[in-house]
């Protein structure tokens, strides 16, 4: 029989940082894997708080947690334990040779493919907006085939954002490949070879003088460091600024392998391709959770049990006509009664939509916690967008919430 102290489900964000956090506790953890989750098709970038339900912004996302409701996950984390989550955060990546910039106290505006602002506060040094005050000469860098970038709409609406005002001028790289539409990933690859990495800086070095700032998309390499910023910096004399883009997340793949390769180091048995399918259940306790494959089921037991496994997008909650339901433990999805209520009327309102909130309501140790209150599972602790109370894309929360509650249902079983 295969026993861990703790056994993750789910390999997001939420529960890589949680697999972290109790392996550095020197526990025995396994992680089930079923897939990659929402972080490599969302940035890789920590937003913690943008704004409040009502609509403000949070411009220092901690100082407005306790203005959050009682039933956000925040209040049940706690503001010094998501400080801290976030400081663990900041660590690792710094020991992986991957250091990020910003902090949980404030909120950074950085550009994205539309040439809007985003509100996040932690992001990767290929992101870093203060070159915005080095040079007033600006260029943004698009690439013949590739797809959803359009350096002309960036450059105007970007001269309209606050801080960000000026001219833009642009510039137009040929990669050796194409007639096809490219993705951030075509080109990031290319960028990971000496040659592509030569050629794209023989073609920049035509068209930029030195001392600009170089503005494109998430194409700067595929793995958790800054070779390939580093070596562009020295050798073309310009500041580079990556911007938030759709989906394939570059920075989101970046920061998945970093934080895959960590667990690995600190001992975490990860199994790849496991889809958790049940739990075995006695009084109030969880003693294993079963996986299925084509050949033959596995149970998995440990004396604790993080169920990280997202939300409706993440596989973790599955929607039917008239109900949600979480398909492991079975355990009560809080969500409004009427089906009618789970919208607003417009989809892209001013407030938060009902349904983004729809998840697991917990305790204080973010255990599973029923309609009166009373904790479900005394041994199971829930993590990430599986959580209920938050409208992560509305108020700009998701990563932060994955990254503290993933720190906290660790630091609790
Ligand atoms: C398009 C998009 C853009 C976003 N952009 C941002 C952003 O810029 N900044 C930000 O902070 N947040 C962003 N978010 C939100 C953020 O990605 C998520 O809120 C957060 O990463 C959720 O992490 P998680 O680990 O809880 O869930 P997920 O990332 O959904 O991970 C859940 C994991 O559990 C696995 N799983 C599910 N069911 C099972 C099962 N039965 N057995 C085993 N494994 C299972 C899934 O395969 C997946 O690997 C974005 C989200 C989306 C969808």
């Amino acid at each position: 029989m295969r026993k861990s102290d703790i056994v993750v489900i789910g390999s997001g964000l939420a529960g890589l940082v949680a697999a972290s956090t109790a392996a550095g506790q020197g526990k025995k953890v396994t992680l089930l894997a079923q897939g990659a989750g929402t972080l490599t098709i969302a940035g890789g970038i920590i937003d913690i708080l943008g704004c409040l339900g009502d609509g403000s912004p949070a411009n220092n996302p901690i100082a407005a947690i306790p203005r959050l409701a009682q039933e956000h996950p925040y209040r049940k984390i706690g503001v010094e334990t998501v400080e801290e989550a976030i400081n663990y955060f900041l660590k690792i990546c710094q020991e992986e040779g991957y250091p990020q910039i910003g902090s949980c106290n404030q909120i950074q505006w950085i550009p994205t493919a539309a040439g809007t602002l985003k509100p996040t506060c932690i992001v990767p040094r290929t992101m870093d907006i203060s070159s915005l005050e080095k040079t007033t000469n600006r260029i943004i860098v698009g690439f013949k085939y590739l797809k959803d970038f359009y350096p002309r709409l960036i450059a105007q609406n970007l001269a309209a954002m606050p801080g960000y005002g000026g001219n833009y001028e642009i510039v137009t790289i040929t990669p050796p490949f194409g007639g096809r539409d490219l993705s951030n990933l075509d080109i990031a690859r290319w960028l990971e070879t000496d040659e592509g990495l030569k050629e794209f800086a023989v073609q920049l070095s035509q068209k930029v003088k030195r001392g600009s700032l170089l503005i494109m998309p998430p194409v700067l390499g595929t793995s958790p460091d800054y070779r390939i910023l580093n070596w562009l910096k020295k050798n073309l004399e310009c500041y580079l600024l990556e911007t938030v883009t759709i989906p394939p997340a570059i920075t989101g793949l970046r920061l998945r392998s970093l934080l895959i390769n960590h667990v690995k180091k600190l001992g975490v048995k990860v199994i790849e391709q496991a889809v958790v399918t049940g739990s075995v259940i006695e009084n109030g306790r969880c003693l294993a959770v079963v996986t299925e494959s084509a050949d033959r089921q596995r149970s998995y037991y440990a004396k604790s049990f993080i169920l990280a496994t997202g939300g409706i997008y993440g596989g973790g909650l599955i929607a039917n006509s008239d109900q949600v339901i979480e398909p492991i433990f079975n355990l009560p999805v809080k969500t409004p009664l009427e089906r009618d209520n789970w919208t607003n009327q417009t989809l892209f309102s001013n407030r938060e939509q009902p349904f983004a909130k729809i998840g697991i309501a917990v305790d204080q140790r973010m255990r599973p916690i029923d309609e009166t209150g009373t904790t479900i599972l005394s041994n199971v602790c829930i993590a990430g967008r599986t959580l209920a109370g938050y409208d992560y894309c509305f108020e700009k929360s998701g990563n932060g919430v994955a990254v503290s509650s993933g720190y906290k249902a660790a630091m609790s079983v």
